[in-house]
Parts: C-alpha cells; sequence; structure tokens
C-alpha cells in the first residue's frame, strides 16, 4: 500500500526527471566547463552532471529577455519599458568608452533591473556568446564593465555512413557539414570526394568544439578522422607543436599532402572522362577529350590543384574562360568554360594549392554548366585522374617520437564505428548552421545532371 505522502514524492521526482530530460534535449543546460573527455557522451553519464548544474542556468531568453531589432534604437526600447530619457542619455554616456549603446546590431540582447519608480538600477546587454556588458548604477554614478567570455574547447566526435550524398549524411549524423568539408579537406590528396565517394562509405571525426557558456560559437581543429571509402581506410591525425598545427599525418607519420589535389573541385561530378577516342555526340565523329569534365552549377568555385603561376586568363574561343596554371617546368594545369577568375588572379599572379582560382561557368562550346580540366605532363596532355604523385614530407625525425604518442592519443578518440551507440547529450538542429547556397543548389540538383559532356 503506498501512502500518500508517497505518491506525491514519486509525482515529484517523475516531474523532476522529465524536465531534466526536457531542459536537456532542448539545449538549455549547460555543459561543464572544460570539458576534458571525448567520447561521445551518452545521456545516463551527462545526467548526473547535469543535476548539478540546474538550479544555475538560464536560458539565454530569461538572462537577456530583451532583443534589439533592425532599425529601432535602443532608447525607444527603453522609454517604452518605461526608463526616463535622462537615465539612457546618462547610461549610454558613461557606457561610451567601452561600447557605443546608440549603435546595437541586431539580435543584441538585453536586460534591465528598475526600482519602484522605474529608475534604472542595472543593465546587462549581450552583443555575442562571447561579449557582454554589465552596467550598474552606484551612488547615482553609472559604471559600465566589458566582460568577454572564456571560450572552452570541447572535443567532440562524430560517426556516419553515405546514404545518399555525403553532406545529406552528415546531417543525418547531427553533424554540421563544415566538418565533411573540413575533412574533404584533410583527405582532399587521398580521396577525390567529387567523384569517389560511395554508398556504405563510413567516416568518424574528432573535433575541437569551440564553446561559450555551453553554448556553440566555432570550431577549433579536426583533431583526428578516418574515411573508409569503398572498403579501403583513410587515417589522418593532426600533429600539433608547440600550439601549432603542423599538418595530418598518416599513423605512420607519412603526409597526407600531395603535390596536386585529386580534383579542383570540392564536390562536382565527372560527367567525361579522358578519352583519346572519344566519339563525339554532336559532331558524330571521333575526337579526342583530353580533359576531364566536373559537372557542377555555375559559381562552383574551382581550386588550383597545385602551387604554381598563372600563365593565360582570358576568353579564349571554344574554351571561353579559361585559365592556365604552370606548376614548375614539367607540369601544368588548365581550368575551362568558367563563368569568372578569382577576384587577383591574372596572368602573371602566384597561386597556392587549394586556392580558389576560378568560378565554373559555361562559357565557350559548351552546353551545360561544367568545368573541363586538363593536365599536362611535358606539354602533353595526361589523363589527370591516373596520375600518382609523390607525397609532401612525413613528420620529422627528431618530432616521431612526440608525434607517435600524440597520434595514439588522438586516433583513440575516435567513436566506435556502430552509429547506434552514438547518442549527444544536447541534439542540436544542424540546420542553424546555414549551408552555403552554392552547395544547396548542388545538392538539390545533384541528380538532375544539369551538366551535359561539352562541346570540344
Ligand atoms: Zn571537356
Amino acid at each position: 500500500m503506498i501512502s500518500k505522502f508517497q505518491k506525491h514524492f514519486i509525482a515529484l521526482c517523475c516531474f523532476i526527471i522529465g524536465f531534466i530530460g526536457l531542459a536537456a534535449g532542448l539545449g538549455f543546460i549547460s555543459f561543464e566547463k572544460k570539458i576534458e573527455d571525448t567520447a561521445p557522451r551518452k545521456i545516463a553519464s551527462a545526467l548526473s552532471t547535469s543535476i548539478k548544474k540546474i538550479e544555475k542556468v538560464l536560458s539565454l531568453k530569461e538572462e537577456f529577455p530583451h532583443v534589439i531589432k533592425r532599425n529601432i534604437p535602443l532608447y525607444t526600447y527603453l522609454t517604452n519599458l518605461g526608463v526616463a530619457p535622462i537615465d539612457v542619455i546618462e547610461m549610454v554616456k558613461s557606457a561610451k568608452k567601452v561600447k557605443d549603446l546608440s549603435r546595437l546590431s541586431p539580435g543584441a540582447r538585453f536586460h534591465l533591473v528598475q526600482d519602484e519608480e522605474l529608475n534604472l538600477v542595472e543593465a546587462k546587454f549581450r552583443f555575442s556568446p562571447l561579449e557582454k556588458l554589465e552596467m550598474k548604477k552606484v551612488k547615482s554614478v553609472w559604471q559600465a564593465r566589458l566582460v568577454e567570455e572564456e571560450v572552452d574547447i570541447k572535443h567532440v566526435s562524430f560517426v556516419g555512413e553515405v546514404d545518399s550524398s555525403l553532406w545529406l549524411s552528415a546531417l543525418d549524423a547531427d553533424m554540421d557539414p563544415y566538418l565533411i568539408v573540413s575533412m574533404a579537406e584533410i583527405f582532399g590528396w587521398e580521396v577525390d570526394f567529387s567523384r569517389e565517394v560511395r554508398l556504405g562509405d563510413k567516416w568518424r571525426i574528432t573535433a575541437e568544439e569551440k564553446l561559450v557558456n555551453g553554448e556553440h560559437v566555432g570550431w577549433g581543429s579536426v583533431l583526428a578522422a578516418e574515411y573508409i571509402n569503398s572498403g579501403e581506410s583513410h587515417k589522418a591525425v593532426l600533429f600539433r607543436d608547440q600550439g601549432k598545427d603542423i599538418g595530418y599525418y598518416t599513423l605512420e607519420g607519412e603526409s597526407l599532402r600531395k603535390m596536386f589535389l585529386k580534383s579542383p573541385l570540392r564536390f562536382g561530378r565527372v560527367t567525361s572522362r579522358f578519352n583519346k577516342r572519344r566519339f563525339h555526340p554532336k559532331l558524330k565523329r571521333i575526337r579526342p577529350h583530353n580533359g576531364v569534365d566536373y559537372g557542377a552549377p555555375i559559381g562552383t568555385p574551382v581550386r588550383s590543384v597545385a602551387d604554381g603561376k598563372v600563365t593565360f586568363s582570358r576568353y579564349s574561343g571554344g574554351g571561353g574562360k579559361v585559365l592556365k596554371i604552370r606548376h614548375n617546368s614539367k607540369y601544368k594545369t588548365a581550368y575551362k568554360h568558367l563563368s569568372r577568375f578569382a577576384k587577383g588572379v591574372r596572368k602573371g599572379s602566384r597561386v597556392k594549392q587549394g586556392q580558389i582560382v576560378a568560378y565554373v561557368g559555361n562559357t565557350g562550346l559548351s552546353t551545360g554548366p561544367h568545368l573541363h580540366y586538363e593536365f599536362f605532363i611535358n606539354g602533353r596532355f595526361v589523363d589527370p585522374l591516373k596520375q600518382k604523385f609523390p607525397s609532401a614530407d612525413p613528420v620529422a625525425e627528431e618530432y616521431r617520437l612526440s608525434f607517435k604518442k600524440q597520434a595514439f592519443k588522438m586516433v583513440m578518440t575516435l567513436p566506435k564505428w556502430q552509429p547506434s551507440n552514438f547518442i549527444l547529450l544536447a541534439q542540436r538542429s544542424w540546420s542553424d548552421y546555414s549551408m552555403p547556397a552554392l552547395y544547396d543548389n548542388y545538392f538539390m540538383k545533384r541528380d538532375s545532371r544539369n551538366a551535359q559532356p561539352d562541346q570540344i
């Protein structure tokens, strides 16, 4: 027989547990500062830390209930809240040396404390997750203090599998697609993400997340990652020496960098391969295709595949807008049908590997938006997809030992392969992180094959 008291007690417990669950789910409970652990967090273990913190935590809306909207000055908000105009003027005046309150950006939030006569006695402003202003009236004089928040670094891990596109699979894994771009950059010399991504490919990654009071404010470096492409595993760990990121290496200390990127587009699809005896669909005769075509929307950034010097950058007949880069006495690359060149890129300019040099277009003899990419060795066309290029230098001998220790630690941070084991404490909606319109466009159209084989 359960007594009335016990019943009430059980009901109260249920309520508290339910509330904590809801608050955690909504992300209202802040993470503990300086979180050291790196494994994906499970709900059960995370709950105990949440319980300790629950009394202190206020949501942003509770702490700073008022939000500045576009074209409405602070003065209007404060006077509408009953603050005397003279109070507003004095406050803005005394804050001036640290912050101009008369020009607050939309989205800035604030909180007021007024006495019974609606005199303002205290005000707090939040300009961004990183910056706050605290104001207090002490003996009728306003005092302002700018508070810069401490940024905490937390290690977060994600694991996922490609089931439609790499991008969508990142969203499925509650992962910011920004990290997919970082991963594609790290493995850009090993995997051609524009043509080698396969259904069933898997990836796992550990990155540094920057937090202020538990709120996401950005990403640091990727610490370790693994991408399994068509059954072949590629691992990368960051080597950091005295706080400086040196580069990404295999566990054996080999550099992941090579002299040439595997593709001039980060994401795009090969629509026509290098073929010395291609039968031209329009001309109805054999005509060599001396390059590789990548279908991608107009405006997709084109990267230089290696360091070099621009030798040609202008409109040239069937090629449309053409860019040519000389990498050394042996290697040259060319990029055709461009819509435009990147700012500052012209004949004679030096470019770096991975630098955006131009944008995909549909200029010249081309029936759809695409990039025609050519690769020359000693002045002769070769198939860029068939080249094997030497790697950059491995970890230097004197760093080998410290690298090995670091690499081992970092690889241990990667989550286990079963995606179902993976539960994040505070699920966020990654749609908050705006996907570049360009990629959005691309992924929406990825099946419509809007790019055609080119005509030259
Ligand atoms: Zn072509």
